[in-house]
């Protein structure tokens, strides 16, 4: 039988087998996210560092799992997302690795700051933290108000504050976008030692991805060489907000991954309670397997546009976040409602699950947001497939 697998059924499979062996850890991530840390190590964690590091930056591919024939990386990572995500789906975002970090990296570092931070990424399990989103610049990330300034002496200084930024008490080092100039094309992306005086992050307290721990950052005048700042050897149009969005936009389908393994997660475990169902309840459940089917068929098509680099990758993954992130939230209310009153007492798991999928909403773009980027893909006919 497993002869007849494909190369992405056997990926599957392996990530379900390893997520299930940090299950456990959840619940108590749920109270102290810190408990992540003690599996740091765990095999579906350095996979999921490894994938996101480019070949020729690691230093050991030490999971035994070679890349599939013929799917790219953004399709493997969607499958990895559902899959962790049907577990946790804070696991995908708390783990150690390059994070939404590396996609600004690979977008604006030259060759000497992509070595730079990848080796410091692979001495040990280290956190990442990507700083864009200010407490009244989420949406509009273009108006951005940090700042970065020269010092006098050659360094600039970089002062601010950062909101809803996962991992960034926990993370060595990071990418955040500040502001050097009014107008766009004055942001400018600055790689960040959390270690250096001036810099702070706080946690804050939220319902839903806790093991995420998104922070609220303070930065004093923190120090930054000049060759921290990335994207000096790239045309100005070619850094800053651009490279925030290829960042995001590399990441999207990932994330519309997540929210497919998060209504999962609620139909399985529908599945697991049939006999305490509503009436008509069954039925419900087919319906909503469906729209799972859809979602991750939506998603992985957007996958394959995004590895082909067609000109529709980015309206396909707009999409696929619009359609998944809905999905995720209306799959996990139902659940409750076909569990009857009192159900997100009585089964935490599904609390959880509808917590973590009113987050996904808002991470990478809300779905109003994508609903605009999808409405210019229709009228200028660039989406095609
Ligand atoms: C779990 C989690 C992890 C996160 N991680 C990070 C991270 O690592 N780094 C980081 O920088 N940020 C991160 N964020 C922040 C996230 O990117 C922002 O929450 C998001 O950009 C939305 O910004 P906002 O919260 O300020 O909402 P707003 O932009 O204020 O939006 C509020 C509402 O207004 C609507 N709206 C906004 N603009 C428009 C418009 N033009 N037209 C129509 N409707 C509009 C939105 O759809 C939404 O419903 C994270 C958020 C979450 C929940």
């Amino acid at each position: 039988m497993s002869g007849s697998k494909t190369g992405l059924e056997r990926l599957r499979e392996k990530i379900r087998e390893w997520s299930e062996e940090i299950g456990p850890i959840t619940p108590r991530m749920e109270r102290d996210p810190g408990a992540l840390e003690e599996f740091c190590d765990a095999a579906v964690f350095r996979y999921q560092a490894q994938l996101a590091i480019p070949p020729e930056y690691r230093v050991s591919d030490d999971t035994g799992m070679a890349p599939v024939p013929g799917e790219g990386m953004t399709v493997q990572r969607v499958v990895m997302a559902e899959e962790i995500s049907a577990v946790d789906p804070a696991i995908v975002l708390a783990a150690p690795g390059p994070s939404l970090s590396g996609g600004a990296i690979e977008a604006m570092a030259d060759p000497d700051q992509k070595k730079w931070f990848y080796s410091r990424l692979q001495e040990r399990p280290t956190w990442t933290f990507f700083g864009l989103t200010e407490p009244k610049h989420g949406s509009d990330a273009m108006g951005l108000e940090t700042t970065l300034t020269p010092s006098g002496d050659g360094h600039l200084e970089l002062s601010g504050t950062k909101r809803y930024v996962g991992n960034a008490a926990r993370a060595d080092v990071g990418v955040v976008f500040a502001r050097t100039r009014p107008g766009p094309l004055g942001v400018m992306a600055v790689m960040v030692d959390t270690a250096d005086p001036g810099f702070k992050a706080t946690p804050l307290p939220t319902l839903g991805m806790r093991g995420n721990q998104i922070c609220a950052i303070e930065m004093d005048r923190v120090r930054i060489p000049p060759e921290n700042v990335l994207g000096r050897h790239l045309p100005a149009s070619r850094r800053g907000i651009w490279g925030a969005l290829q960042s995001l936009s590399a990441f999207r389908p990932g994330m519309a991954g997540m929210a497919v393994g998060i209504a999962r997660a609620a139909h399985d475990y529908l599945l697991r309670h049939r006999g305490e169902l509503a009436a008509g309840g069954m039925e419900r459940v087919r319906e909503i397997g469906r729209r799972i089917e859809a979602g991750r068929a939506l998603t992985l098509h957007a996958a394959r546009a995004a590895d082909a680099r067609s000109e529709s990758a980015g309206y396909l993954a707009s999409a696929a976040k619009y359609r998944t992130s809905r999905l995720a939230e209306d799959v996990t209310r139902e659940a409750i409602a076909l569990l009857g009153p009192g159900a997100r007492l009585d089964h935490p798991d599904l609390d959880r699950y509808a917590r973590d999928a009113r987050a996904v909403e808002f991470m990478e773009g809300t779905r109003n947001v994508h609903r605009l980027n999808l409405f210019q893909g229709i009228v200028q006919r660039k989406l095609s497939g």
